[in-house]
């Protein structure tokens, strides 16, 4: 998902053919007027094939495994529900992690008191502070940047960071319930007896069940290890980047506890709201790109 060659491409001093581009990171949506949507082909295309997985797993597991195990009693509804939920959360927080400003750069006068550490971008000649770079495919200098992920056609940075996170818990718990479905399914549910077994869909299901077994057991395990090098990341107190280009930086005695870590990553607020991708988040230090 992420190698070292894209990286430092993204993020290499820029030569005499760059072209300042700015604020171009947006569309004008009928009823929610203008939102942040990164203008880059190849970043549509990951992004559609994510939202294609995610339509896909949701309604070959809905209308195969869970509505007729559900009408013929085989499973409860809090299975039932709890599967809409985690699928409902996990598009939530896909379209918050791509469709939100990864890291908008501060003004001078919202952040006077620490200007002075500021350096001037040399591609889009901003003015901005430590820990920020300038992404090529968003065109633009993002506040404490990740990474940029093609998967959301997004980069993450200081504002949808913890929404990356969430997205990544969501993807795995939702794969890892069509997987545990598609194998109740295959061994332990007995034929169902409420459902039309002529329908198409129910009469061929053997090929989209076996589809559905290799999707979400793939993407079980890339969530998973993405997860896993996320939450490392997030405690160490390092970026992607930074990590990337200083991987001897972080001493693993001084890694931070968990809930300073996600509390700072999620900003204020109570636990539970951490897992939701909706509402604004309130960063816990308003001068995050003072902390390095
Ligand atoms: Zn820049
Ligand atoms: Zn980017």
């Amino acid at each position: 998902m992420i190698n070292m060659q894209n990286v430092m491409e993204l993020v290499k001093p820029p030569d005499s053919s760059d072209v300042v581009e700015c604020n171009q990171n947006s569309i004008k949506v009928p009823l929610l007027g203008r939102i942040h949507f990164v203008q880059d082909s190849q970043g549509r295309l990951f992004a559609s094939c994510v939202l294609a997985y995610w339509v896909y797993g949701t309604f070959s597991t809905l209308f195969i495994i869970l509505i007729p195990a559900y009408n013929d009693n085989t499973i409860s509804w809090p299975v039932y529900y709890g599967f809409l939920l985690v699928s409902a959360l996990c598009l939530m927080s896909f379209l918050r992690s791509s469709l939100s400003n990864p890291g908008r750069i501060p003004t001078y006068s919202e952040t006077a008191s620490n200007s002075s550490e500021w350096s001037r971008c040399r591609t889009c000649c901003q003015m901005r502070p430590p820990r920020s770079h300038h992404c090529r495919r968003c065109r633009q200098c993002v506040m404490r940047m990740d990474h940029h992920c093609p998967w959301i056609n997004n980069c993450v940075g200081d504002n949808n960071h913890f929404a990356f996170m969430q997205l990544l818990a969501y993807a795995f718990l939702l794969s890892m319930s069509a997987f545990i479905l598609v194998m109740l399914h295959f061994w332990v549910f007995p034929k169902c007896v409420t459902c039309n077994r002529e329908a198409f869909y129910i009469k061929h299901s053997i090929w989209p069940m076996y589809l559905l077994f290799l999707l979400s057991i793939n993407m079980m395990f890339m969530m998973m290890s993405q997860f896993t090098q996320q939450h490392y990341n997030i405690i160490a107190g390092r970026t992607t980047l930074e990590l990337m280009i200083s991987p001897s930086d972080v001493n693993p005695k001084h890694l931070q506890k968990c809930y300073n870590s996600y509390r700072e990553l999620c900003g204020q607020g109570l636990v539970i709201f951490w897992w939701f991708p909706f509402g604004r988040r309130r960063p816990l230090f308003p001068a995050t790109y003072s902390k390095v």
